[in-house]
């Protein structure tokens, strides 16, 4: 398959972008849409390789008002479309799909996806709203662009289970592929929200996961996850955070467990400032 540096092409308009996804899909080539809300960095790009790898990649690009609370970074996530579209022609994706706000949330617009169970605890209990938010902006973009596969990082893996379910619930016919999480050299995993950080909470950041992988390291065998669970929150707050949760949960329902007995992973949010990280790891 031939790429030009030019790529990729930028689509604004859904029939237009439609009518591409069909030819590509009438030549017999699989197409893999990647989610993002823009601000691109290298953990995105891993997503835009492996779409490439897979087929036609389709990018798209849109802040998710509905996914944001009231007292959340809305306003001032940051944006930069063409900064995005220069990192996606040197990665090689083939559309960009940014829709605006009128497109996604028409007046009149009123459907809203919920999921329970696997949306009330871990970040769900902290931020009311958001992952019906993200749900249904999902199912509207899987709905859009009728990719063969979409692929979700697994940095934010309550959201990844989420769109697992409402795909199989909804009988939605595309596969969720899971990308393991890029970090920087120091293990922080690589966010957007990472260049609100000041120099000093940059310093603190590479904590989160050192404890993470501590827990993982302790609880592998069958150990009780309390008591690191317990230690690594005491951590993390002398080092200047303030933990949300930190917890070792079961890797599909993500249901607290005691102690590890299948596929697990052990997740945490906390704040240095006013930023929220989150991250996680397998058990
Ligand atoms: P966002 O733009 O933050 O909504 O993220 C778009 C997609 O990129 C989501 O599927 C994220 O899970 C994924 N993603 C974000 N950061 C990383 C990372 N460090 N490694 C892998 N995937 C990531």
């Amino acid at each position: 398959m031939s790429r030009s540096p030019l790529s990729p092409q930028r689509f604004s308009d859904l029939d237009a972008l439609r009518a591409q996804v069909a030819a590509w899909r009438a030549a017999g080539e699989r197409v893999v849409l990647v989610p993002t809300m823009g601000a691109l960095h290298v953990g995105h790009l891993a997503l835009v390789a492996e779409a490439r790898r897979v087929g036609r990649a389709v990018v798209s690009i849109f802040v998710n008002p509905t996914q944001f609370g009231p007292s959340e970074d809305f306003s001032r996530y940051p944006r930069d479309v063409e900064a995005d579209l220069a990192r996606l022609a040197e990665a090689g994706a083939d559309a960009a799909w940014t829709p605006d706000v009128a497109t996604m949330y028409p007046p009149g617009f009123s459907t809203r996806i919920e999921v329970s169970g696997l949306t009330e605890g871990l970040c769900g209990a902290y931020r009311p709203g958001h992952f019906s938010g993200v749900a249904t902006v999902v199912t509207k973009l899987l709905n859009q662009v009728r990719p063969d596969i979409a692929l979700f990082g697994e940095k934010d893996f309550q959201q990844l289970q989420v769109i697992r379910r409402v795909v199989a619930d909804l009988d939605m016919g595309v596969e969720i592929r899971g990308v393991p999480t890029i970090r920087e050299a120091d293990g922080l995993a690589l966010s957007s929200r990472n260049r609100y950080l000041t120099p000093e909470e940059r310093a603190a950041a590479p904590r989160l996961h050192a404890v993470l992988a501590r827990i993982a390291e302790a609880v592998r065998g069958g150990a009780e996850t309390a008591a690191p669970c317990a230690a690594g929150i005491d951590e993390l707050e002398a080092a200047g955070f303030q933990v949300q949760y930190l917890a070792v949960c079961d890797a599909e329902t993500l249901a607290p467990v005691a102690r590890i007995a299948g596929p697990a992973r052990v997740l945490a949010a906390a704040c240095l400032g006013r930023t929220r990280l989150i991250d996680n790891l397998p058990v």
